[in-house]
């Protein structure tokens, strides 16, 4: 019958460095997928040629994935608060960044 192998406490040591190296590892990894996967779901502004005003009527606060502040995509301006607020920044469910209700870009779709 074999003895049962001893390991010696470097040998020990050394193994779980290299887990606890490795968990660590996985763990930023996965963190780091995460923030480039929420980063890349949208276009940038510059792909998408956004501007700051309108182009021949067309404005994000009309546009369906515009999200106005405090408001729900899909009904441009009119799902955000109404008055005061109508006219601040918002969001885009397509394009990265603020966004102005007054923007525009190629991806424009009437709400
Ligand atoms: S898709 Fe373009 S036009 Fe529509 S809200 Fe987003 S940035 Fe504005």
């Amino acid at each position: 019958m074999d003895k049962p192998k001893s390991i010696s406490r470097r040998t020990w040591l050394k193994k779980t460095a290299r887990i606890a190296a490795t968990a660590v590892l996985y763990t930023s990894v996965d963190w780091s997928v995460a923030a480039a996967t929420e980063t890349t779901k949208k276009a940038t502004k510059a792909s998408v040629h956004y501007q700051g005003h309108p182009k021949d009527g067309k404005m994000c606060g009309m546009c369906k994935y515009f999200i106005p502040p405090g408001g729900v995509a899909g009904h441009g301006m009119m799902s955000g608060m109404m008055g005061v607020g109508m006219m601040r920044d918002g969001a885009c469910q397509v394009v990265q960044g603020r966004i102005s209700p007054m923007g525009y870009c190629t991806l424009y779709t009437p709400a």
